[in-house]
């Protein structure tokens, strides 16, 4: 069974936890470096981006989180967590960890709007997901890599890049669970390193 992770060090990871307990599925709080041994998935929840970094400096997360992900093991950011995975956060300079080729702005929907709630067309459903923006980033651009999954008028709020899954708004908080159960296929289907699917690929 697929075991999943939430980064419990702030912000709003009792929702994402809450999501996965009521699909069934094994979900523990993740606080130490060293849990992540012991899981195959991680949800990196929404928050503050800049408090979340003061407190990974208690441990190695950087350096952690960058093995877990070249380990094949999957990411699921949302919000702040989308800050924190960006190649580059514009504007502010803060740390980031690069794993997603994306340049990200924060609060980037402005101070009148800091909170609102959209339809999106989601990439191969017809159903469309009820999403909440809270003091949402934006992603200003994305690698050739990134797949976009839904946009919010022609921007991109919902991306995919190989183990990553990265979204501008707070799937934990609507009754919606699918775009949690993707994270789970994902979670559950990627077994090999990332440069060694790469190397596959490759060689066909
Ligand atoms: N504005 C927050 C930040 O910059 C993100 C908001 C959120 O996660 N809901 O970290």
């Amino acid at each position: 069974m697929v075991r999943i992770g939430v980064l419990a060090l702030q912000g709003g990871f009792e929702a994402h936890a809450r999501v996965y307990a009521a699909l069934g599925v094994n979900v523990v709080e993740v606080r130490r470096v060293v849990q992540l041994r012991d899981i195959d998935g991680l949800v990196l929840p929404g928050g503050e981006s800049t408090t979340l970094l003061k407190l990974m400096e208690d441990e190695p997360w950087f350096e952690a989180l960058s093995d877990f992900h070249a380990d094949g093991k999957a990411l699921f950011a949302t919000c702040a967590g989308a800050i924190l995975l960006a190649r580059e956060v514009l504007d502010s300079g803060q740390r980031a960890l690069g794993l997603l080729d994306a340049s990200i702005r924060r609060n980037a929907f402005g101070r009148q709007i800091d909170s609102f709630e959209a339809d999106l067309a989601l990439d191969g459903e017809r159903e469309p997901l009820r999403a909440v923006f809270i003091r949402a980033p934006r992603f200003t651009a994305t690698g050739p890599d990134v797949e976009v999954l839904a946009r919010l008028d022609d921007e991109p709020v919902l991306v995919l890049q190989d183990n990553i899954l990265a979204a501008t708004f707070h799937p934990e908080l609507t009754a919606d669970p699918r775009i949690h159960c993707r994270f789970l296929d994902l979670a559950a289907g990627l077994e090999r390193p990332v440069a060694e699917r790469a190397t596959g690929v490759a060689a066909g």
